[in-house]
């Protein structure tokens, strides 16, 4: 069977996936930021991650503008805060990039506080997330004045009141509500229909007790209303139901106790492309409907504009970062329906790439160390790992000619790959350059074997 791409559309490195200062240098080989991936590669060892800074920096400004109070008239009254998900990639000179510009960070666990803190954020613009943070880490975040607290169980209301009680603090808290939507992607990342470990369910009227409680607590500000409904999410149906859904809570929380809600924190989940065909809407658009769709809800039943805020995780660092291979062995096998595709072998696998074996998400790969006019040929990237469900591209066209010792670009690597990346089968994990203008800067280096080692007393 011919295969259904074109020689020039295998070796095409659209910017629809690529960062924007990907392109091929005459030599053919894949150039970031005015760098040849060879060049990098001598010096930063594959597998490695490589950031676009530019293009990193221009998404976040980009997110920054689209949600300003100017792009949007009288609708907005207070500047949209925009909390940068650190889960999906973190380091602290990272988040110094993603600081710098505005943005806030949004964390998970004390590890990521240290992180994000290390990086230069200001507490106060730090929301602190999670379904089970422990009384160290919620007694870690009080001390260090955390702007935002999002709260999600009843336990951990009282857990708060308690540390706030002692240390004689009123923390700001955000009330995380499950909304019941079930937004459109795998199963395993939504995370906002009911049947869900996240947050208080509106429908069993957990979520009016929680405002309740926080309310009546004098150790406790309530700071307005959270919602998470997933991830990898394309179009603003899901968001415009969680907005309304929280619209109404919001109007009988101003009834009952008469207090506004001064925050709508929606989330995160903003979608990226991954694959030609993954068409996200542009977050111009995306901020410009769900602006509308906000002031509409909450004017038309007599309530105050509240501050709006975002998370957005994937879409801030998803599409700035590759990853790079070296190529170490190839296996031509044919199919039951006679076809033949190419296991094509490299340095890294399912420890810096774990989301295709547990999500099967879709990625796009290229011939990143020359232009190869061969034809495509069926492949799957696999790892080295002691699994056969190490793979990293299931199905991707590679020309013919591709040989050991060959790198491979894999793009869109830049959220929960590096950050979910393990050492299993006692790998060292993978570094991350950026590169800003053919200036490399490592903000993570590889690890060693010594950094692998050292938790084992006996080595
Ligand atoms: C994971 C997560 C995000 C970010 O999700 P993305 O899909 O990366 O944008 C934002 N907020 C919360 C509470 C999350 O759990």
């Amino acid at each position: 069977m011919a295969p259904n791409i074109s020689i020039a559309a295998m070796n095409e490195i659209s910017d629809h996936i690529w960062p924007k200062s990907a392109n091929r240098n005459n030599d053919g080989a894949l150039v970031i930021s005015g760098l040849d991936v060879r060049e990098i590669s001598h010096k930063y060892p594959t597998p490695l991650f490589i950031l676009d800074e530019t293009d990193l920096i221009n998404r976040v400004q980009k997110y920054m503008k689209s949600f300003s109070k100017a792009s949007h008239g009288n609708k907005l009254t207070k500047e949209t805060k925009i909390f940068y998900a650190s889960k999906a990639f973190t380091s602290s000179l990272f988040i110094k990039l993603i600081v710098n510009e505005g943005m806030g960070v949004d964390v998970a666990t004390e590890g990521e506080l240290r992180v994000a803190l290390a990086g230069g954020c200001k507490p106060e613009n730090i929301v602190f997330h999670g379904n089970n943070k422990s009384l160290e880490e919620l007694a870690f975040a009080i001390e260090k004045k955390v702007g935002l607290f999002a709260v999600d169980s009843f336990f951990e209301i009282a857990r708060l009141a308690q540390i706030a009680n002692e240390k004689g603090v009123k923390p700001n808290v955000l009330v995380r509500v499950t909304a019941g939507i079930e937004a459109h992607t795998h199963e395993f990342v939504a995370t906002a229909h009911e049947d869900q470990k996240f947050g208080f369910s509106l429908a069993a009227g957990d979520a009016d007790e929680a405002v309740r409680r926080v309310v009546k607590d004098e150790n406790l500000q309530l700071a307005g209303l959270h919602s998470h409904i997933g991830s990898q999410i394309f179009d603003n149906k899901g968001f415009e139901i969680a907005a309304t859904r929280l619209a109404e809570l919001a109007l009988r929380i101003t009834k009952e106790h008469n207090v506004q809600i001064e925050m709508l924190n929606l989330g995160g989940g903003m979608g990226i492309a991954y694959i030609d065909s993954d068409a996200p809407l542009a977050i111009e658009q995306m901020s410009s409907e769900l602006v509308d769709i906000v002031y509409k809800l909450f004017t038309t039943n007599g309530l105050a504009m509240p501050q709006l805020a975002f998370e957005p995780g994937r879409a801030i660092v998803g599409p700035s970062m590759i990853t790079l291979y070296t190529v170490g062995t190839t296996k031509k096998i044919e199919l039951e329906n006679g076809d033949k595709r190419t296991y094509v072998a490299v340095d890294g696998g399912m420890s810096d790439n774990i989301r295709t074996a547990l999500y099967g998400a879709q990625y796009s790969v290229t011939l990143a160390s020359r232009l190869s006019k061969a034809e495509p040929m069926l492949s799957r990237i696999v790892g080295k790992h002691c699994e056969s469900g190490d793979i990293i591209v299931k199905d991707c066209y590679l020309p013919e000619d591709l040989v050991p010792g060959d790198l491979v670009a894999v793009a869109a690597t830049g959220a929960y790959n590096r950050s979910m990346s393990s050492q299993y089968n006692l790998v060292t994990r993978p570094g991350v350059v950026s590169i800003n203008n053919k200036k490399i800067t490592e903000i993570l280096r590889k690890e060693t074997y010594e950094d692998v080692f050292i938790t084992d007393p006996g080595l």
